[in-house]
């Protein structure tokens, strides 16, 4: 499963519906401070079901949304589609057979997101099915930000576990287990 591409609108700085394509497996992304670099990241992870407004580097959901600047009014939507290309079928299950699959967040001023898979409205739940177990997904190590390798190093041997188990596909087998148990 590889991100080709990102289509952002009302996010962040991103208030002009911008497309940011990823051509090849190794691309870089430069620019002076406050351009938008880490705004990009913050998009990736708040579509595969991010909740946390902290982690998003804001107060509330909300704050997501382009909120205005000099010459802008601010605008009343964000949302954001991730387009993976699944070729090698990485996406299990009902997903397999799909050669692209694209993900979508919206969300408004009342801070309520609504999901779409391919085009079709889903909940959060089946997005966060998708990424299980792909590596991929919001807390993932599929994202490696600052600070990162030395939380790795300095984990406890149960915190370590979580991301080996994430990375031998089990983790999704372990979500299921935990919830019929909870049934
Ligand atoms: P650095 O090199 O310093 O890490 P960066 O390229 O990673 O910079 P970002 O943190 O992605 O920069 O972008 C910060 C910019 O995004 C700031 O100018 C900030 O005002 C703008 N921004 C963040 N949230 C919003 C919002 N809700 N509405 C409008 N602009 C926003
Ligand atoms: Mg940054």
């Amino acid at each position: 499963m590889k991100l080709e591409r990102i289509k952002l609108a009302g996010f962040k700085s991103f208030v002009d519906p911008t497309v940011v394509h990823f051509p090849s497996n190794l691309v870089c992304i430069v620019g002076p401070n406050g351009c938008g670099k880490s705004n990009l990241i913050d998009a990736v992870r708040w579509v595969m079901g991010e909740s946390s407004a902290r982690l998003l580097r804001g107060e509330s959901m909300a704050d997501v949304i382009f909120n205005g600047s000099a010459n802008r009014p601010p605008v009343s939507l964000a949302s954001i589609e991730l387009i993976f290309d699944n070729s090698d079928g990485r996406a299990g299950g009902e997903y397999a057979a799909f050669q692209q699959i694209a993900v979508k967040r919206q969300v408004g001023r009342d801070g309520q997101s609504v999901y779409f898979l391919n085009g079709t409205r889903c909940r959060r739940r089946d997005i966060q099915d998708l990424f299980l177990g792909t590596g991929l997904g919001p807390r993932s190590y599929a994202i490696i930000e600052q600070g990162m390798i030395a939380r790795l190093i300095e984990a406890r041997p149960d915190e370590l576990r979580l991301f080996l188990e994430e990375a031998a596909g089990i983790s999704k087998y372990k979500e299921r287990r935990r919830e019929t148990e909870e049934r």
